[in-house]
């Protein structure tokens, strides 16, 4: 199982393919991540509002895989922004994941209404600069929040980490970030299993084309497009599924009408919209 790896606009590489760990309940993270490890996973996405950090941390120790074959993202949470917390935070989660550094750090939500992730964003500079995070990024920023961190700072995240999936493709930002070399990261991307995407016919007849499941064929869409995707199970069989989705290749027919799914309106989003996250 050889995981394509993608390279962000630091030069640095990643995983195009990890595995996301949102609501994995903490008591059951260091045995479900370690399978993945055991699996072929390299690439971990966690949280600090996750609190499953510890979790992260226990299987990556317990693993003896080399810390550079690993990537491993967490995330700053909404309440920590101001001042010095974002400093704070950083280094409690190293410590809850065993780690010296994380490969990614990322501004969770842009949390617009406290007007206060310019400054998080610089505080994730200095993270960086100390070596705290190789690699530094954002998620949920639509444009208007990316183009003003940019302003800014003059410093381009490598990644933004959005909700996207067939039913909603977030195409402006997505455009944003292809003009400025940015990698998307599709948070959701089996649409958090909230509506019949399995069931639609352009990713019905794709996965029964190359033999494969529909989930299958919506990751290899998602890889097609570019898109670093993390899908999260608890299952070893998913696990296992979810990975392999590198011997086929879908058609530009079977690639087109997938991204016909999109209504276009925003109607297909399953999740919160980031203007609306505190
Ligand atoms: P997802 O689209 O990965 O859906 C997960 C659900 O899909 C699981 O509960 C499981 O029931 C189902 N599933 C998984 N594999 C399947 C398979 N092979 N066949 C059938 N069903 C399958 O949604 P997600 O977990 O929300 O997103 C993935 C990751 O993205 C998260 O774990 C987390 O790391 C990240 N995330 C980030 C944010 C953010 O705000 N940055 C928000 C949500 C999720």
């Amino acid at each position: 199982m050889t995981v394509s790896q993608i390279t962000l606009n630091d030069g640095n590489t990643i995983p195009q393919l990890g595995y996301g760990v949102f609501k994995v309940p903490p008591a059951d993270t260091e045995r479900a991540v370690s399978e993945a490890l055991e699996v072929g996973y390299r690439h971990i996405d966690t949280a600090a509002i996750y609190g499953n950090e510890e979790g992260v941390g226990a299987a990556i120790a317990a693993s003896g895989i080399p810390r550079d074959e690993l990537f491993v993202t967490t995330k700053l949470w909404n309440d920590r922004h101001d001042g010095d917390e974002p400093d704070a935070a950083i280094d409690e989660s190293l410590s809850k994941l065993g780690l010296d550094r994380v490969d990614l750090y990322l501004v969770h939500w842009p949390t617009p209404m406290r007007d206060n992730y310019v400054h998080a964003w610089e505080k994730l500079i200095g993270i960086r600069e100390r070596g705290r995070a190789t690699s530094i990024g954002v998620s949920n920023f639509l444009v208007p929040h990316l183009e003003r961190i940019v302003a800014a700072t003059g410093v381009v995240p490598v990644v933004d980490q959005i909700e996207l999936h067939p039913a909603y493709q977030q195409r402006e930002v997505a455009d944003w970030a292809a003009a400025h070399d940015v990698r998307v990261e599709a948070w959701g991307p089996l649409g958090q299993g909230k509506y019949d995407l399995f069931g639609a016919e352009p990713v019905a007849s794709a996965a029964a084309a190359h033999a494969v499941t529909p989930a299958q064929a919506v990751l290899r869409w998602h890889i097609q497009h570019g898109f670093i995707v993390f899908p999260k199970s608890v299952r070893r069989a998913r696990l296992e599924e979810n990975i392999d989705v590198f011997g086929f290749e879908l058609t530009d027919a079977e690639m087109r009408g997938i991204d016909a799914l999109d209504p276009g309106d925003g109607s297909g989003r399953v999740s919160a919209h980031p203007d609306d996250v505190d």
